[in-house]
């Protein structure tokens, strides 16, 4: 036996393995010579700053008579002992978050208390502890901590948390409501994406005008987003039915975020899945949303970042709820944050960054019609 392990040892010792393994498999090792390194690298201070960004828009966005150009968007940065992660809040103005909260918020967040970034638990509860809402302000401190973390652990979130990365969707992209003319435009120009979108809850005439004029240029698979705009069940259970004959696969937030009761019933008789995107914000929601809905729409702006995210698509799963992964108007910095998240997920709209022109980063790619993390550290990104 003895001369067995001594055997292995001479073996291990002569392939130089032994002080491999150990470098390998001893955490507080790998950190003794990180520190050590880092006498040089960087301040051990964990560091936050910000700076706001207009995000703009490749297509003017109407809603309501209004239009905008752009969406206001606040920057972050954590740094420590020689590394930087990269974070973002992305504020369209229906949310109630802007530029001006968000930097409020952040000015109110002292990473100083805490030694080092490792304890991401610890910082993100603290940070949503110091106000209510915000919750994107808060998703800005999350994607970059966790960026700064995958950094200087050298892998991607996907390959942390232990996601297969081809098991990701495809990604939606969203054809706007316009005119007949520019609906067929747009969708021809949508050639490179196996999945469509399309915003529906306007009023019946438009909503089978948009539904039509797809048709005529595509018969690819296509979610529906009501944004709570059907007002009654009876008639949204009939639409429902009419969408499936037209290759509808998948319904979002049909009616109203508080009617639950009335959502269940479509439910129960809906023959397409009905997804739940405004009643569903962040983990305390999820259970309350079983029975009510098939599934649930994450979005890192509204659940606060990836920590909590990860929690809901745990839970969904163990309720048996099926899971999408969506976004607003965000640079690559935020979309590929996202997209660590994508392998878990049935559905994905992560489309935010297409629909800018000042893009400041380059990270997950859509490649035919998928969702494409790559290997780079943190939420794989690299500034432009
Ligand atoms: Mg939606």
């Amino acid at each position: 036996m003895n001369n067995k392990i001594t055997t292995r040892r001479n073996f291990l010792k002569s392939a130089g393995l032994i002080t491999a393994a150990a470098a390998l498999f001893n955490p507080a090792d790998l950190f003794a010579q990180k520190r050590g390194a880092a006498q040089t690298s960087g301040s051990k201070k964990l560091t936050l700053k910000w700076v706001p960004f207009d995000a703009l828009l490749r297509h003017p966005f109407t809603i309501a008579g209004f239009t905008r150009t752009t969406t206001p968007i606040v920057l972050t940065e954590i740094s420590w002992d020689g590394y930087t992660g990269y974070g973002e809040a992305s504020m369209p103005p229906y949310l109630g978050e802007t530029q001006a909260s968000a930097m409020e918020f952040l000015k109110k967040v002292d990473l100083s208390r805490f030694n080092n970034p490792f304890q991401i638990q610890d910082i993100l509860a603290y940070v949503d502890s110091i106000a209510i809402n915000n919750t994107a302000a808060k998703a800005a401190v999350d994607i970059a901590l966790h960026d700064l973390v995958g950094k200087i652990l050298g892998q991607p979130w996907w390959k942390i948390w232990g996601f297969n990365p081809a098991t990701t969707p495809n990604t939606s992209f969203t054809i706007g409501l316009d005119t007949e003319e520019v609906v067929m435009q747009k969708t021809k120009e949508a050639a490179p994406y196996n999945v469509l979108k399309v915003k529906l809850g306007v009023n019946d005439a438009t909503d089978r005008m948009m539904i039509n004029t797809i048709r005529k240029v595509t018969d690819k698979p296509m979610y529906v987003d009501v944004n709570q705009g059907w007002k009654d069940k009876h008639y949204a259970l009939d639409m429902i039915h009419w969408l499936k004959e037209q290759n509808i696969t998948m319904v979002e937030q049909p009616m109203n975020k508080l009617w639950l009761d009335e959502i269940a019933w479509i439910t129960e008789r809906s023959p397409l899945p009905v997804i739940a995107d405004e009643s569903c914000q962040r983990l305390t929601d999820v259970q309350k949303l079983k029975g009510a809905f098939h599934g649930i729409n994450i979005k890192l702006m509204k659940c606060t970042g990836m920590r909590e995210a990860r929690e809901m698509i745990s839970l969904a799963k163990a309720l048996k709820m099926r899971l999408m992964i969506g976004c607003m108007t965000e640079t690559s910095c935020a979309i590929s944050a996202g997209a660590q998240l994508a392998p878990e997920t049935e559905w994905a709209d992560l489309d935010g960054n297409l629909l800018i022109t000042n893009d400041l980063y380059d990270g997950m790619k859509i490649v035919n019609g998928k969702i494409t993390v790559n290997d780079k550290p943190g939420i794989g990104i690299t500034k432009i």
